[in-house]
């Protein structure tokens, strides 16, 4: 081997070792969290459900019948792939899907309340917290799985973000005001960060309305959160949407059915935008979780909280480059509400126990040191 090739042997050499170093230690690596409120394992894992399709007036579906074409099918494999063809072809067989508990896998909230501050502080915290027990739009002085990411890794302002159809998720996000850039269901994207696609999206926020008057369009709410990304490509970004629970406790099971589909287009594209950019591509996990289930009867379907039985039952999906294609988790360890931070922490190269020493681990099996 001449000097120069053995010169460059060297170069090739150094750089595989810095690439493993840099898988390892988690530089370089970003994590996209996107929770969607209020999602039941019944629908994720086996589609449309037979229980609820099977009581047409309780199901509150404008017409029934158009929404049986659209989404029945014979077995709960057809059912979940005509309602979430992304999730269910292109996420579970590269990632893992935890939660179904017909195959052994069981996700639940620890947090006792089951409706959503209490889920976002357990999913943020790592643990549940005894003093969030409203939904009021506050902060609590808990450090945030964000808030240490922002902290920790010296980030700047724009580096760490949540966007989200609701305020509660702002609150939720950080305990201080400012912290990194938070964005609420109606409030315009400040103009040092802004847009003009960014302004018009916003703006449209007030102009669309919605079932609760509390909560902006997610799909505004989406597409603002893709601009946001491909013009200050964050690190860490929390998107939070809630339609899902809108719908449902509007007791509109045809359009809980119609979000779920549209939604994963949605988690597609976000996807293929990932994909798309240098700094995400091959480098980016996303954690796709929710906050809370729902009743499981025709009657209590549309509702969740303490004491309705199925609000507890949730689920989690990871896809990124650390994580084992397994597809759908079976026979697999418990996991619960408060492993989310640990886990994402992980991708990062962030122990979680420097986090929250209470916090829950990182989810069995979920990262591949490469
Ligand atoms: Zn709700």
């Amino acid at each position: 081997m001449s000097r120069v090739a053995t010169a460059f042997a060297a170069l090739v050499a150094n750089a595989i070792v810095a690439a493993a170093a840099c898988a390892a230690d988690g530089s370089g690596r970003n994590v996209i969290l996107v929770t969607l409120d209020g999602v039941r394992i019944q629908e994720l894992f086996s589609g449309m459900d037979a229980t609820i399709a099977a009581d047409d007036a309780r199901s509150g579906a404008e017409d029934i019948a158009v929404t049986r074409k659209r989404y029945w099918r014979d077995t709960p494999e057809e059912r979940r792939a005509a309602l979430m063809p992304w999730f269910w072809g292109t996420l579970a067989p590269s990632g893992m899907v935890l939660g179904n508990q017909s195959r052994g896998s069981k996700v639940t909230v620890r947090n006792p309340l089951w409706f959503s501050y209490p889920g976002y502080s357990e999913i943020l915290t790592g643990q549940p917290q005894p003093d969030v027990l409203s939904n009021d739009l506050v902060r609590y002085p808990h450090e945030t799985v964000l808030d240490y990411i922002h902290r920790k890794l010296g980030l700047g302002l724009t580096e760490v973000a949540q966007i989200g159809s609701w305020d509660g998720f702002k609150m939720a996000a950080s305990r201080a005001d400012g912290t990194f850039f938070m964005h609420g269901a109606f409030e315009p994207v400040p103009a040092a960060l802004s847009t003009p696609e960014m302004d018009v999206l916003a703006a449209l926020r007030g102009e669309v309305m919605e079932v609760w008057e509390e909560s902006s369009n997610d799909t505004l709410t989406f597409r603002i959160a893709l601009a946001y990304l491909r013009k200050h490509q964050p690190r860490v970004l929390w998107l939070g949407l809630g339609q899902s629970d809108d719908w449902a406790h509007a007791r509109r099971y045809d359009l809980v059915l119609e979000y779920l589909h549209l939604v994963d287009s949605q988690l597609a594209e976000l996807w293929r935008t990932l994909q798309s950019l240098d700094r995400y591509r091959d480098r980016t996990t996303l954690i796709i979780t929710t906050d809370h289930g729902r009743g499981r009867t025709p009657v209590d379907w549309i509702d969740h909280d303490t004491g309705i039985q199925g609000s507890q039952d949730i689920w989690i999906a990871i896809l990124g480059p650390d994580t084992p294609a397994m597809g759908e988790a079976s026979d697999f360890p418990d996991v619960t509400q408060s492993d989310v931070a640990a886990t994402m922490l992980q991708y990062l190269g962030l122990d979680y126990r420097d986090f929250n020493a209470a916090a829950g681990p990182p989810v069995p099996r979920s990262f591949i040191p490469r």
